[in-house]
């Protein structure tokens, strides 16, 4: 009889809530206006022969090391970051290790991790979502192989300084020390300068926030040479389609259109806070695209109304120390005023409807 590895025999499977998104699109932390012009340009002029080629990813690698100011040989374009999440647990993970994580956080650091069969060490966030350093700190041992660190962090919004990463990278140089940056642009602080000097440290970007290009599936993994030849060695030398390597120079080459993007995120992000703040929402102040908010027992009326009003926001109560709490997207100044008005009337009519099932329990 066929039978999987253990490690997938236990796996839990993961299915993102993609089915039917239809209107306001902030549930997911993509961009939701749409990729650069200039993208959509490029991919109208592709011919059969660039789809008939085997995908060259090396051209563009050397683009993408001079747009970060590093050397080719310290990186690697992957199918978005979640491969290079993938790429890192099969480079340097055994079965048996340990991964350790900080929770709530992305939850592909621990598929990936789970499916090498690596045991997951979880530390729990701080009640107000801080970062747990110094109980992270004491969760490294010496089978811990990769700590996985989202900054700013998914779900929450919140961010680490470099001297937190530096700390976690000196106590642990027999782990990989992955830096997700992911939602770098809104935030502005990067830990690749840092990186230059560890030999275990990897930071990880994407092109599927700021750029809008998560449908295309490109992302960006740098490290220190030698540990990414390992990760090369691992990886498929097409990993990173033909379409998505021609848009990619472009995408970089519309730094207006970045700024711009991003600049109109953080201001629609601003706006929901102190929306929230008005509506006695407690949030917590977020550097990335989205804003996580506790709307307790009324989350689930909340979630429905929104939708009714054609606005998709993401559920996160099952995540851990995420009770009663929704993620929303921040997206441009226009959607942010739709976005707030439809959150506006969306909580008016879950607590009238948690007031009317409160004062039906009370009768019965
Ligand atoms: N890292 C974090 C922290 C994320 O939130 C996400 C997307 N939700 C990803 C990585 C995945 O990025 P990509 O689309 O490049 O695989």
């Amino acid at each position: 009889m066929l039978r999987p590895r253990e490690a997938v025999l236990t796996l839990k499977e993961y299915h993102p809530p993609l089915g039917g998104r239809v209107g306001l699109r902030m549930d997911f932390n993509e961009n939701t206006a749409g990729c650069s012009p200039r993208v959509l340009q490029k991919l109208r002029e592709i011919g059969p022969d660039l789809l008939a080629k085997y995908p060259e990813r090396e051209p563009v690698e050397a683009i993408v090391a001079e747009f970060l100011g590093i050397n080719a040989t310290q990186l690697l374009l992957t199918n978005g970051v979640d491969e290079a999440i993938h790429l890192l647990c099969q480079a340097f993970v055994e079965a048996g290790e340990e991964v350790l994580i900080a929770v709530p956080t992305f939850s592909m650091y621990e598929v990936y991790a789970s499916a090498a069969g690596a045991r997951v060490v979880t530390v729990q966030a701080d009640d107000d979502f801080a970062f747990p350093l110094e109980r992270l700190l004491q969760a490294i041992t010496a089978r811990t192989k990769l700590i996985a660190i989202a900054n700013p962090n998914n779900p929450t919004g919140t961010a680490v300084k470099p001297a937190t990463l530096l700390r976690i990278a000196e106590a642990a140089p027999h782990a990989a020390v992955l830096v997700d940056e992911a939602y770098f642009e809104f935030h502005g602080q990067s830990f690749l300068p840092q990186m230059q000097t560890y030999e275990n440290v990897f930071i990880a970007r994407t092109f599927s926030k700021a750029y809008g290009l998560a449908g295309l599936r490109v992302g960006v993994l740098a490290g220190a040479p030698e540990p990414m030849r390992m990760v090369r060695c691992v990886s498929s030398p097409y990993n990173v389609n033909a379409i998505a390597l021609a848009a990619l120079p472009e995408a970089l080459g519309d730094r207006e259109y970045v700024v711009n993007y991003v600049q109109q995120v953080q201001q629609g992000r601003e706006r929901l806070q102190c929306e929230l703040r008005d509506l006695g929402v407690q949030y917590w102040p977020s550097e990335a695209n989205f804003v996580l908010a506790r709307f307790g027992v009324l989350r689930k009326a909340f979630v429905a109304a929104m939708r009714e009003r054609g606005v998709l926001v993401r559920d996160r109560n099952s995540d851990p120390g995420c009770e009663g709490c929704v993620r929303i997207t921040a997206g441009t100044v226009e959607q942010m005023e739709l976005v707030i008005a439809a959150v506006r009337s969306s909580l008016e009519v879950a607590r009238k409807q948690g007031a009317g099932e409160m004062i039906m329990a009370v009768q019965q």
